[in-house]
């Protein structure tokens, strides 16, 4: 039988009525056998995260070392859940084994995963599956980055003879043994990583919308909803802050050509988003699949006569870069022009004063500009590679807003065209896209 991997974020565990609802989607369907959850989130604007309690408890059991006081919120949380869900689960024992656990390893990853941890025992209950613990399962090297091999033999040797399982997402082991966690919403991660492990025939990640919409819905009334998007789009698009899956979550999934949808727990009868790998994805029709940006990049403008020629020249600029640790997001260049684009945050705490130091030194230009305060909007969409005329139609919707473009870069797979915009003209550069490919 098929095998399908589903991942319930936090606003799907947020109270005992939601997990209901989950227990209900799950059975629906044979296929839906291992699960992966978040730790509960929030059940109304106001509320907190369960892992922002968490963290909160951390940072005031390091500065007043009162665990109880600190733990108080997160006890409650689980403590009404439970009672909710009518669980015969003697919660308050597991409650004082993690309190204390928590008190003795003073880590923050360790305390941050407990959220999911709890939430994981709780659910397994409910569904009456085996909760398999992610520090058993789930690897990170000695550079902290995920052990995919291990991790994936690890997953499907726990799971052999198992018909239903549920993990904690979020977390796994170090390589010094101690409880590590991905960045936030690394759950998603869990889950792909879990969908790898056993082959799932779809790995359905279960959230509070119904998939990606063609553009930020904070921008554009009702933007269009995407029913399929290919891994590349995808990637693309969440690298410019489109974020309804966590952007490392696909690597796993993708090199073994998983599927993965993006369903609503809160509406589960509507389609979702399709994530494809592209030798099973049949664009949609449209020219663009979707429209995303990023504000505050700063632009670092070299020019010099003859550029072209000295060979080693991009070489040594970008080895300035690396000395101080700094990545370079595009990379433009003319005959005798090269402009290197940064997040500005990465250049705090005197970096650009170094860099530029460094690049004056070591190719000697003849002209040297910082442009600040720029934003970064990507059009993508297979459709564009073969549809002439789309940055004519692009470039005319930007000119027919008045705005200035101050840089272009486009992905040599053609799928997308990244201008670069000064942050004030961010919205209305993104709404003057849409409108002229969706509306
Ligand atoms: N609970 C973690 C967070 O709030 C991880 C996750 O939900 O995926 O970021």
């Amino acid at each position: 039988m098929a095998v399908k991997v589903c991942k319930f974020g936090g606003t799907s565990m947020a109270d005992g009525n939601v997990i209901k609802n989950v227990k209900k989607i799950i059975e629906s369907d044979a296929e839906r056998k291992f699960i992966v959850v978040s730790a509960p989130g929030k059940r109304y604007s106001a509320d907190k995260k369960v892992t922002d309690l968490l963290l909160n408890c951390y940072a005031e059991v390091s500065a007043c070392g009162d665990i109880k006081a600190a733990f108080a919120p997160v006890r409650a949380r689980f403590v009404s859940l439970v009672k909710e869900l009518e669980l015969d689960f003697d919660i308050n024992s597991v409650l004082d084994e993690t309190e204390k656990a928590i008190a003795a390893e003073k880590s923050e990853d360790f305390t941050a995963s407990r959220g999911e941890y709890l939430n994981a025992r709780i659910v397994a209950k409910v569904l009456g599956a085996k909760f398999i613990d992610a520090k058993d399962v789930i690897f990170f090297d000695g550079n902290g980055a995920l052990d995919g091999e291990k991790s994936y033999k690890a997953v499907a040797e726990a799971l052999k003879g198992v018909e239903r399982a549920v993990f904690p997402g979020f977390y796994g082991t170090g390589a010094d043994g101690k409880v590590k966690t991905f960045s936030r919403g690394g759950s998603d991660i869990s889950g792909a990583i879990v969908a790898r492990a056993v082959k799932a025939s779809l790995y359905e990640n279960w959230t509070d919308v119904s998939g990606f919409l063609a553009c930020d819905p904070r921008l554009v009334d009702c933007p269009k909803r995407i029913k399929t998007i290919s891994y590349k789009e995808l990637r693309e698009l969440s690298y410019m802050g489109a974020n309804v899956l966590h952007a490392d979550s696909i690597f796993p999934v993708r090199s073994a050509n998983i599927p993965v949808k993006i369903k609503n727990t809160f509406r589960p009868e509507d389609d979702g988003t399709s994530i494809l790998p592209i030798s099973r994805y049949t664009p949609s029709g449209t020219v663009v699949t979707g429209v995303a940006g990023k504000k505050n990049f700063t632009v670092i403008f070299i020019e010099k006569s003859l550029m072209n020629s000295e060979v080693g020249f991009m070489g040594k600029v970008l080895a300035v870069l690396a000395k101080e640790g700094v990545s370079v997001e595009h990379v433009p260049s003319g005959i005798d022009t090269m402009s290197l684009v940064i997040e500005s945050c990465a250049l705090e705490g005197g970096k650009l004063d170094k860099i530029l130091a460094g690049i004056k030194s070591q190719v000697k230009p003849d002209v040297l500009r910082v442009i600040e305060n720029i934003a970064l909007i990507a059009t993508v969409g297979h459709g564009m590679s073969s549809s002439v005329g789309t940055s004519a139609r692009l470039f005319g919707a930007i000119a027919g807003a008045n705005i200035n473009v101050k840089m272009i870069d486009q992905g040599s797979s053609e799928i997308n065209i990244v201008v670069g915009v000064s942050n004030d003209d961010y919205e209305k550069c993104i709404k003057a896209i849409y409108k002229e490919f969706f509306n």
